[in-house]
């Protein structure tokens, strides 16, 4: 071995005529030497300051140095720098203390020939040594970027076992959970919302069966039974067997998200003057309660459109500020009359609807009478003086046949209209 590369070799030793022989045995044993000999501690921590080694030999006993003095100083400047004792005759229990203390091995001056082995096996092990050390470092770097990057994000990293038992959960589960309710060991499902948990658990175990990780949606149920909403990742981890050993979930709060959604579905089917729903969310109500009028046998349902009586009036004569307003309080008087299943429109400027589901035509002629009266007798303030208001009212019923909402939409205004052909302030019925 080493016919090519020059083995490094420091001698530590102070008979010229060893140091020849030894490096005379070594070049028979095929070794290329770079060498030089020390013979003190001065110019032992010289040489290795100076330059890289491959290996030490080292005489027992000099006049000015020993084994033990050079190995100290080997070990503290060159830890992993094998270490091999080349001596007389040497006491075995010396030889024993020597190799405790970290030397590779001894190899005695009148069995040179073992040293090439020796040296052979000992560039091996540190290799190999060095190549492990290496690798641990790799390991020990990964390691440190794995904790610096999931202990600095916002979203929530765990690591599961292929029974959703928790290995590790990064500090941002910290603000949200108790220490002791995400324990090691412990089930990650029991945190999960009772509704969304076995929908959950299917999914964590078809990413182990597959190894095909998931996006979820699901509920976080804290400590205090508040509730925050996460979408989360899965991401299997396979082992040397090549099977799913672990499950690594990133999960993101996504509960602002969900409000601010909530939030845009209710301004879009909202009326800013009045609350109401507006015509869209109006109409798309209507057609879902057609359709249950369409499944359900019997489902009776009606609806009513109502337009206020002269309402240019109320502009031209208190102003288009305060005719906003008695919209508002028209509003909230019809509002107040109805049921909660019951769902009220602004679908045009002065124009309202209502859908009156489970009533039918008598009962809903009943409803809209009486709506009539209560804004005939409910005026607006405005400053000091009273506004008088009048709704007209048209009443119908659906019906199984009917294609869409719109055509019981017409006959409620066809209904609409003669009732304020016959005066204005009342209710018409169409069937
Ligand atoms: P009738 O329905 O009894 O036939 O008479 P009307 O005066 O109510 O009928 P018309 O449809 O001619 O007028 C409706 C008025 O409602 C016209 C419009 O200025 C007013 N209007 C519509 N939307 C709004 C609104 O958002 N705010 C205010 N202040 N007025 C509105
Ligand atoms: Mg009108
Ligand atoms: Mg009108």
């Amino acid at each position: 071995m080493n016919q090519h590369h020059a083995l490094r070799l420091l001698i530590v030793e102070d008979s010229a005529d060893d140091i020849e022989l030894l490096q005379h045995s070594l070049r028979t044993q095929g070794y290329v030497i770079a060498s030089a000999a020390v013979d003190a501690a001065p110019s032992m921590r010289a040489a290795l300051e100076g330059q890289e080694w491959d290996l030490i030999t080292c005489d027992h006993s000099m006049p000015n140095f020993s084994a033990p003095a050079a190995l100290a100083i080997a070990k503290e400047r060159c830890p992993d720098l094998p270490f091999i004792i080349v001596s007389g005759e040497i006491d075995l229990n010396l030889a024993v203390a020597l190799i405790k203390l970290g030397a590779q091995d001894y190899v005695q001056k009148s069995e040179l020939i073992r040293l090439g082995p020796v040296i052979e096996r000992e560039l091996r092990d540190a290799g190999l040594a060095r190549q492990r050390r290496l690798a641990e470092d790799k390991l020990r770097e990964s390691q440190e970027l794995f904790r610096a990057i999931v202990e600095n994000v916002r979203d929530l990293v765990a690591v599961l076992d292929t029974e959703g038992r928790r290995i590790y959960n990064s500090p941002s589960y910290r603000p949200l959970f108790h220490e002791s309710d995400i324990r090691q060991g412990s089930s990650s499902f029991r945190e999960i919302h009772p509704a969304d948990r076995g929908r959950i658990k299917e999914i964590f175990h078809r990413t182990v069966a597959t190894g095909v990780g998931e996006r979820a949606e699901f509920r976080f149920v804290l400590g205090d039974g508040s509730i925050r909403h996460m979408e989360s990742d899965g991401q299997a981890i396979f082992g040397p067997d090549g099977k799913v050993s672990k499950v690594v979930v990133v999960s993101r709060d996504i509960t602002e998200l969900k409000q601010l959604e909530a939030e845009l579905r209710n301004m879009a089917a909202t009326d800013v003057l009045t609350g109401l729903a507006n015509r869209r969310h109006f109409l798309d109500r209507l057609e879902q309660e057609l359709a249950r009028v369409h499944r359900h046998h019997g489902h009776r349902a009606s609806v009513l459109m109502l337009d206020s009586d002269h309402f240019k009036q109320v502009n031209d004569t208190f102003g288009h500020a305060a005719g906003d307003k008695v919209l508002r309080h028209l509003a909230v008087l019809m509002q107040d009359e109805l049921r909660k299943v019951d769902t009220l429109g602004r679908v045009g400027g002065e124009e309202f609807a209502v859908i009156l589901p489970g009533a039918d035509l008598p009962a809903a002629e009943v409803f809209a009478e009486r709506l009539r009266k209560k804004v005939a007798g409910t005026p607006a303030a405005q400053d000091d003086r009273m506004i008088p208001l009048t709704v007209s009212i048209g009443v119908t019923g659906m019906k199984i046949s009917d294609a869409s909402a719109d055509d019981a939409l017409v006959r409620a205004d066809r209904a609409l209209y003669r009732a304020k052909e016959c005066g204005r302030n009342k209710v018409a019925v169409e069937v």
